[in-house]
């Protein structure tokens, strides 16, 4: 079996976190419903990738997957394929759960599901506050974040960070709070390239972990008008060429020369040991440039739902749109406890 040698970066309380991830949002269907269909293809990919050496997996109480993925993860540490300490579990609190005293409760469920004693690091999934109903419950993410730092004082996480934050709320975040963000998980793609964003994370010893690392360019959600890059834009596939490798990889490999990790999710076993082939080769200083050239600043991840929510971290356009009820009350409840 063919292996991958992922290398670590170093977060601010002084732990290696892998330079790439493995996601597990199977995402809504083209119904905006949450279908699980898909499910044993993401554990199977999941074990798989964890043989040839993955080892940082990105989940979220929001994804419903927690059991499942608890189960592929233990299974690997009986099979005695990876110790426990030598995983990055990374999972997330869902914003019905913003209450100071909620997040202990949220991160207690969390580890039941997964079946695991701690998590690696617990990140806030959203800046807002959302009740089962839609209700805008404008929690400032400062409380939210005091429980936090409780779950990470009794040991339950190895660190906290936080997940679609801009600037000025991580401005607010690190001038009032103990403990500074490890990580911030957003969008960055080739049109997303974030810089501000990014640079400030950097600056401030927050380590950027990139969601959606694809952007558009991938089939299932490229469509006539999305931005280039494609995967067959001639541009991208010359610089793939070049250095041997896919343009999939040149894109995984761009994020992680800026310092980003990239956490890609696939159900395909080939896929994973593409995304993870990206550490045998350096692209050169035109290479960055050139592909530096397709950031046009497009977001792929927008929800228009949640822009008159207090606290939406991005800027708002001129659309409306219901929030899909499976992010609101989902299957089987916003249960704690997911069958
Ligand atoms: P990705 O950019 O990872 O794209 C996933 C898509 O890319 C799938 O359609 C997948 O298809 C395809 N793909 C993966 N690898 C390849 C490849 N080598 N060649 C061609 N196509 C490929 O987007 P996601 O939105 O899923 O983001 C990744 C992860 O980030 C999520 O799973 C989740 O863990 C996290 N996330 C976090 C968010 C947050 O708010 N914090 C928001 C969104 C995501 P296939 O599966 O068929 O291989």
């Amino acid at each position: 079996m063919e292996k991958v040698n992922i290398p670590n970066f170093k977060l601010n309380n002084g732990r290696d976190i892998p330079a790439l991830g493995f996601g597990t949002w199977l995402g809504l269907n083209d119904e905006a419903i949450f279908d699980t269909t898909d499910l044993p293809k993401l554990l199977d990919t999941l074990s798989y990738a964890i043989d040839i050496g993955y080892r940082h997996i990105d989940t979220a109480h929001h994804y419903r997957v927690e059991p499942d993925v608890g189960e592929a993860i233990n299974k690997k540490i009986k099979e005695g394929v990876v110790k426990r300490e030598e995983l990055y579990v990374t999972t997330k609190v869902w914003h019905h759960f913003h209450r100071a005293e909620d997040v202990e409760v949220s991160v207690r469920a969390s580890l039941r599901r997964l079946n695991l004693d701690y998590v690696d690091l617990v990140l806030m999934h959203w800046p807002m506050s959302i009740t089962e109903e839609g209700v805008d419950e404008k929690i400032d993410y400062l409380e939210t974040w005091r429980g936090f730092e409780n779950v990470l004082e009794k040991g339950l996480t190895k660190a906290i960070g936080v997940s679609n934050f801009n600037v000025e709320q991580l401005k607010r975040l690190i001038a009032n709070s103990k403990v500074v963000p490890a990580s911030n998980q957003i969008e960055v793609n080739l049109n997303f390239g974030q810089k501000e964003l990014v640079d400030f994370c950097q600056a401030n010893k927050i380590v950027v972990v990139a969601y959606s690392p694809f952007g558009t360019m991938v089939p299932s959600r490229s469509t006539p008008d999305s931005p280039e890059p494609k995967l067959d834009n001639p541009t991208m596939v010359a610089i793939a060429e070049k250095h041997g490798k896919s343009v999939i990889q040149v894109t995984l490999r761009y994020l992680y020369q800026r310092g980003i990790i990239s956490i890609p999710k696939t159900l395909s076993k080939s896929r994973a040991l593409e995304n993870a082939s990206i550490f045998d080769f350096v692209l050169d200083k035109d290479d960055v440039k050139t592909i530096g050239e397709f950031d046009i600043g497009y977001r792929t991840v927008r929800p228009v739902f949640w822009q008159d929510y207090a606290n939406y971290p991005f800027d708002k356009i001129d659309e409306k749109m219901e929030i899909p009820s499976e992010l609101l009350k989902w299957k089987n409840g916003a249960n704690l406890d997911i069958e």
